[in-house]
C-alpha cells in the first residue's frame, strides 16, 4: 500500500509539473486522424473540432467519414477533409498522407489510431490473420509516419500513436493485437530516441490506454471481463492533450501507468490477478 501510494503522489506530482495545455494553439493545426468514423478517433476528431483545427479523417467507410466531416464543420472546424482508405493496403497509407499535405498544405499533428477488426479468443493458429493485422496496426503507422516526416519536422509538429495497456503487458485472448501493439511501442520508442539526438524538431507521444467504452472493445468483452470501462471522448481529450504538449507517454486512465509497474515488480501476482479476471471455463 505504502509503494502503491508513493507511486501516485510521484504520479502526480510528474502531472502537475508538465507544460499546461492550452486549446488556443489548435486554432488552425492542420491534423490528420486516422480511424476516425468511430470510437476514440471519431471524438479526436469532434474535439479537434471544436478547437478550431483544419482536419482530414480517414478510414475505410467513405459514407460514415462524410457524416463525421460534417459534424466536424458544425462543430466549428476550419476545414473538414476525408479520404477513404484500407491501411491493409500497400498504397493506401502514403495516399492518405499524400493528400492531407496536398489539402492543408502540411501537417502539424499526424494522430496514427486505427486498428482493424480482430476476434477476442484464445489463439489457434491464424497466422494469415497476424499478418494482416499488423500491415494494419503496424506497418501502415510506421509508413504514414515516415512519409509525413519532412512536414512535422518543418512544423515543428507532433506524431501521435495510439497504443494500449495490452502492448505494455499482454493479457490473454489478445494475441495479435497485444503483438501488433507492442511492435508499435517498440519502434516509436526507439524513433523518438533518435529524434531526440538528432535534435529534431518532431514530438512523439505514445498514448497507453486501458479499456474505453467503444462499440467495438465492449461488444468483445461484455460478459467476459469485469474491468471498468473509460469514457472515449475523455480518451480522445487526454491523447489530443498529450499530442499539443508534446508528452512523451500519455497513461489514461491514470492508472495504467501503476499496473504496467506491477506488473513488472510483481510478475507471480499480476499474472495471477490476470488470468482471474476473465469468466472463462474451460
Ligand atoms: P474502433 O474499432 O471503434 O475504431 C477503429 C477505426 O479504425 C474505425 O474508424 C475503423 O473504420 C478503422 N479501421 C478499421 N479497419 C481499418 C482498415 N483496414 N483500414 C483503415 N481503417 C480501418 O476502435 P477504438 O476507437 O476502440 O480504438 C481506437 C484506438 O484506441 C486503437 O488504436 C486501439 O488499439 C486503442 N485502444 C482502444 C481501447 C478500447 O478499449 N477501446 C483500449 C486500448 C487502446 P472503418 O471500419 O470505417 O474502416
Amino acid at each position: 500500500k505504502i509503494l502503491i501510494g508513493s507511486i501516485s503522489v510521484a504520479y502526480f506530482a510528474v502531472k502537475w509539473t508538465a507544460p499546461s495545455f492550452d486549446p488556443g494553439s489548435l486554432k488552425g493545426a492542420r491534423v490528420l486522424v486516422t480511424g476516425a468514423s468511430t470510437g476514440i478517433g471519431e471524438q479526436m476528431a469532434y474535439n479537434y473540432a471544436q478547437f478550431g483545427a483544419r482536419i482530414v479523417i480517414t478510414a475505410r467507410r467513405e459514407n460514415i467519414l462524410q457524416q463525421v466531416a460534417e459534424k466536424c464543420l458544425s462543430l466549428g472546424a476550419q476545414e473538414a477533409l476525408y479520404i477513404a482508405a484500407d491501411m491493409a493496403s500497400e498504397s493506401d497509407p502514403d495516399k492518405v498522407v499524400d493528400f492531407a499535405l496536398d489539402k492543408l498544405g502540411g501537417l502539424d499533428y499526424l494522430v496514427l489510431n486505427h486498428i482493424g477488426s480482430t476476434p477476442f479468443s484464445m489463439w489457434s493458429g491464424e497466422v494469415d490473420h497476424v499478418r494482416w493485422l499488423m500491415k494494419v496496426n503496424f506497418f501502415s503507422y510506421i509508413q504514414m509516419a515516415w512519409r509525413a516526416l519532412p512536414s512535422l519536422e518543418q512544423s515543428k509538429g507532433s506524431l501521435v500513436i495510439v497504443s494500449s495497456l495490452l502492448g505494455k503487458m499482454p493479457g490473454p485472448f489478445t494475441a495479435p493485437y497485444a503483438s501488433t501493439k507492442f511492435a508499435l511501442n517498440g519502434f516509436f520508442g526507439s524513433l523518438s530516441h533518435e529524434l531526440a539526438m538528432k535534435k529534431s524538431n518532431v514530438s512523439v507521444s505514445i498514448c497507453t490506454l486501458g479499456l474505453i467504452d467503444t462499440e467495438s472493445a465492449m461488444e468483445k468483452v461484455r460478459g467476459v471481463v469485469n474491468v471498468p470501462a473509460y469514457p472515449a471522448a475523455e480518451a480522445a481529450l487526454n491523447i489530443i492533450k498529450a499530442g499539443a504538449t508534446r508528452q512523451l507517454e500519455l497513461y489514461y486512465p491514470w492508472f495504467t501507468q501503476i499496473i504496467t509497474l506491477c506488473k513488472d515488480w510483481f510478475p507471480s501476482s499480476s499474472n495471477f490477478f490476470i488470468q482471474n479476471s476473465y469468466n472463462y471455463n474451460p
